[in-house]
């Protein structure tokens, strides 16, 4: 469990972000040394003052990352310091794609990394919500380039005629009686989570999406399952169905799993 917590891919996010948090800590203190003089020309409690509140960041910088690390390994972390790191890995994203940028890290594995840990943290908040309060959400290209159907207006038009994943997705959508919706871009999605007011998203999209999605969205636990791009990016993607429930059930209660696979058995028998 501990290893795998761990693995290369969440090491890379992890990394970045504690280098982050380390150079920001000191970029705070070298700022306080510079401004020290000055400050105590006005007024003498100023030194003090903006000590005190450089100190405030760099804890609160260094307390998100370990707070990320510890819910990463499984060792249990009061709710303030869950929720502050949860938070902390989004405000330190983009300093660790500057960073990347720097030790040659492609973008994209540093998104799959920052995936793979927001996942993990949500696996670990054990979030559970009424299925119908769970919105599974995915852009249009998974939607085949022939289909005539309008499903980005109502997803219910799909025939599920099995030309490509929406019908499966729309089949699942139904079992467990979450909410379902194919956005053609960022703002709509935007758009579409408003309407839906879920309490929980299970997110398919590629690496890029993805990461913005659950940043734009914060605090709503986010579960994202990475498409698959058999045509390359962004025409006729995938989705490993599978993996797709599996996500959902993460989200649900047993009790209403269990009744929900009951139902479905009495209607196919
Ligand atoms: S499954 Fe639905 S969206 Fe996909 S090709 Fe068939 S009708 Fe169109």
């Amino acid at each position: 469990m501990m290893e795998d917590a761990l693995k290369p891919k969440k090491r890379i996010f992890m990394a970045l972000t504690s280098v982050s948090a380390l150079i920001g800590a000191i970029m705070v203190y070298m700022v306080w040394r510079v401004t020290v003089p000055g400050l105590a020309q006005i007024n003498w409690t100023l030194p003090i003052a903006f000590g005190v509140f450089s100190v405030i960041i760099v804890i609160a910088l260094l307390t998100g990352v370990v707070g990320i690390v510890m819910a990463l390994l499984g060792i249990p972390v009061m709710k303030l310091l869950f929720v502050w790191a949860w938070k902390a890995i989004n405000i330190l994203f983009p300093f660790a794609v500057v960073l990347g940028r720097i030790f040659n890290i492609p973008r994209e594995r540093i998104e799959q990394s920052f995936i793979e840990v927001s996942n993990n943290l949500v696996l670990q908040h054990k979030v559970k919500v009424p299925a119908k309060r769970i919105l599974i959400l995915t852009p249009h290209c998974i939607q085949r380039d022939t289909c005539v159907h309008k499903i980005t207006r109502n997803v219910e038009n799909c025939r599920q005629c099995g030309g490509c994943c929406v019908g499966s997705m729309l089949a699942l959508a139904h079992k467990y009686g979450c909410s379902f919706a194919v956005a053609t871009g960022g703002t709509l999605a935007r758009q579409m989570v408003k309407q839906a007011r879920p309490k929980a998203i299970v997110a398919v999209a590629c690496e890029r999406d993805l990461t913005s999605g659950i940043q734009d969205v914060f605090p709503l636990p986010v579960l994202g399952v990475l498409n698959e791009r058999p045509f390359g990016p962004c025409f006729n993607t995938r989705v490993d169905i599978n993996k797709l429930e599996a996500a959902i059930l993460t989200f649900m209660d047993d009790e209403e799993a269990k009744e929900k696979h009951a139902k479905t058995d009495q209607q196919a028998s």
